[in-house]
């Protein structure tokens, strides 16, 4: 469609529109329900940790001044427990908004981000909105990393490698040797990107400490994380990024805005990262409540990808879009899937109890045919 302000560049007129769905509250009141039951967005239905309530209340007192630009109070506690130098921390408005820049500082047109399908979408939107490009890698057999694709991929010197690993929407995650290959065959005109936005919920016995790879690796390297999954704070934005050296956030910051993380956000989250016993017990209960969900749709049929996320990737056998629809006019959202090749799948969040109990009742009676 021809756009009414013709001097919108065509990268842009040619994104997809963002589909967020309609807000909760508005279609309670449409469907005239209790409740709904939310599990497309991979919110933690548990909240954040008490103190990051309190202490975004106490925040209430001091908003008529900007916050610190310099996140000095976060920023410690971070590179204390990373040991990594606090100068090679970056702050944003959620992670999203870090992919973002990060994109804007390296990618020219024309220039490539290598990432896999299914993917996140915006590992392949920011690099359109650039008038670049993402080559986009399947999963191998099993939902493993395509990591002989991926070294093929990294030959051609692409300006971007980016995974999210657990991956979102599939919640597989890259093993010691993937990450070992991948480091061996990148060379230093690719950015690799690890987005680790789901790491705290992977099992002990399957976490690899991508961090303590990379100290190793001499290329340019960035990791993403968020306040937005395990912590429960996807609300307030805020994720942050670690690189491989300092000058490359003295540049980030030059591009980001200058007070895009918010003072609530910085108070609840320095009350959040402190508090590791809230961390663990919401992440275990995570943990079992994805095997029992896990366990729920396999009893139904349902072919479900291995996920160290709190979400699970599964097939319908029918369209996706049509049984998250039936789902919906019942109160329930999951997140139906619409890249071409995966438009049978489903994403839904791992939530209580009850809401996973719910979703399957729910599933059980729009899958009858
Ligand atoms: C949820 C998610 C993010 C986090 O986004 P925020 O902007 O920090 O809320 C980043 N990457 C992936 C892959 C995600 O699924």
């Amino acid at each position: 469609m021809a756009p009414s302000t013709p001097m919108i560049r065509d990268e842009v007129t040619s994104l997809p529109t963002y589909n967020a769905g309609l807000h909760p509250e508005k279609l309670r009141g449409l469907l005239g329900l209790d409740r709904i039951v939310k599990l497309d967005s991979n919110e933690n239905p548990f909240g954040p940790s008490p103190a990051a309530i309190a202490a975004v209340r106490a925040v209430a007192d001091g908003l008529n001044r900007y916050p610190d630009r310099d996140e000095t109070v976060l920023r410690g506690q971070i590179a204390g427990r990373l040991g990594v130098s606090p100068d090679r921390l970056a702050f944003g408005d959620g992670s999203e908004d870090l992919i973002g820049i990060i994109y804007r500082m390296v990618m020219r047109p024309g220039e490539c981000a290598v990432t896999t399908v299914p993917s996140f979408g915006l590992h392949k939107i920011w690099a359109d909105v650039l008038g670049a490009h993402a080559l986009l890698l399947p999963f191998d057999e099993g939902w493993r990393f395509p990591v002989a694709a991926i070294e093929s991929a990294l030959a051609k010197k692409p300006r971007v490698l980016i995974l999210a690993t657990p991956s979102n929407p599939v919640g597989s995650v890259l093993t010691a040797s993937d990450v070992d290959r991948i480091l061996a065959a990148c060379g230093p005109e690719t950015l690799l990107v690890f987005d680790e936005a789901y790491v705290e919920f992977v099992a002990p016995e399957a976490k690899v400490d991508v961090l303590a790879k990379l100290a190793a690796y001499r290329g340019p390297w960035i990791v993403l994380r968020t306040f937005s999954k395990a912590y429960g704070l996807a609300g307030l934005r805020l994720g942050y990024a670690i690189a491989h050296d300092a000058d490359f956030i003295r540049n980030l910051y030059k591009v980001r805005s200058p007070f895009s993380v918010n003072a609530a956000a910085l108070a609840a989250a320095e009350a959040a990262y402190a508090d590791t016993a809230h961390l663990d017990h919401v992440t275990a209960e995570i943990r079992a409540l994805r095997a029992q969900l896990r366990a729920g749709l396999a009893l139904r049929g349902f072919a479900v990808a291995p996920s160290e996320a709190n979400s699970l990737f599964f097939d319908t056998g029918r369209d996706g879009a049509a049984v998250a629809e039936a789902l919906r006019r019942k109160g329930v959202l999951v997140k139906p899937w619409l890249e071409p090749s995966y438009t049978g799948f489903i994403r839904v969040s791992v939530g209580t109890r009850a809401d996973n109990e719910a979703f399957l009742a729910t599933l059980d009676a729009v899958t009858q045919d």
